[in-house]
């Protein structure tokens, strides 16, 4: 326990989000899975009550950090993070068909620019999408090696504590949005500080250059 500031206040997501997040972990643990993991975590109101699809901003972003300890309890920490970076991935493909038509990012144009101006138009896309959807600040960091994402107050892992960074999610869906941006190239993303484990700020860094 590094952090011994007080419990930050609650916080909301719109239902929508909510809603993309719990499909996406039950696309990754399995309808009885996600069941076992919201009980485990104290959502049991959510077994097969996922909040409707519409913005009124009514899911706490503190169950979203609930769900990722559950998952980190019954699939232990190695396994909880696996099954959180797959359900991040999932999120973009949901979060893609709902709001990519809104922000223009699924338009031809967008597709055909060059890599590198595809990763700055989708990063400020994306950060700004983030702002308006959740009220979060997210800055963008640039250097000639790197973009890096920091939250000042980050709703992946909202009232939680943890020993090493947590955001899985969020690096999660960070890896498919390049993956898709990039039309199936992989980047190294890496949660470098987090909240959680007392840091002032969420801290993600995704390199430039893909892997493969
Ligand atoms: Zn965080």
């Amino acid at each position: 326990m590094t952090d011994t500031s007080p419990a930050p206040e609650p916080a909301f997501f719109p239902n929508k989000l909510g809603r993309i997040a719990l499909l996406a972990f039950e696309e990754i643990v399995g309808h009885n899975g996600l069941n076992a993991v919201l009980n485990r975590a104290g959502l049991g109101h959510w077994i097969n009550n996922y909040p409707p699809g519409n913005y009124d901003t009514a899911f706490p972003f503190a169950d979203l950090g609930q769900i990722q300890c559950a998952l980190e309890e019954l699939y232990g920490p190695r396994g909880g993070r696996g099954l959180a970076l797959r359900a991040g991935r999932a999120c973009f493909k949901h979060g893609l068909r709902e709001f990519g038509p809104m922000v223009g990012i699924s338009d031809l144009t967008y597709r055909l620019l060059p890599l590198n101006m595809k990763l700055k138009v989708g990063a400020d896309v994306f950060s700004k999408t983030i702002d308006r959807l959740t009220g979060q600040v997210v800055r963008l960091d640039e250097t000639p090696e790197s973009l890096a994402w920091v939250l000042s107050r980050c709703p992946i892992c909202w009232a939680r504590q943890a020993e090493a960074p947590c955001c899985h999610l969020a690096v999660g869906l960070l890896q498919e949005s390049l993956y898709w941006v990039s039309g199936g190239k992989n980047f190294l993303v890496e949660e470098v500080a987090c909240i959680a484990q007392g840091d002032a700020a969420c801290t993600i860094k995704v390199d430039r250059q893909p892997v493969d």
